[in-house]
């Protein structure tokens, strides 16, 4: 089996990790109904709509 020869360095484990592992941002779309910002295929917190239809009760109403 190859053996690595050098030791891999901190600064290198870490520049490797800090793109293969970094998070990405969540994927924000508007309400259709009230152009919030909501996480995609997410019921919208603000109104209660999903897919052009009420789902939940708006927060402050409720
Ligand atoms: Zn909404």
């Amino acid at each position: 089996m190859a053996v690595p020869k050098y030791k891999t360095s901190k600064a290198r484990t870490r520049r490797r990790r800090s793109i293969n592992m970094a998070k990405t941002a969540p994927n924000l779309v508007n309400c259709s109904n009230c152009g919030n910002k909501i996480l995609l295929h997410r019921v919208c917190p603000k109104c209660g709509f999903y897919r052009g239809k009420q789902i939940l009760e708006p927060e402050d109403m409720a």
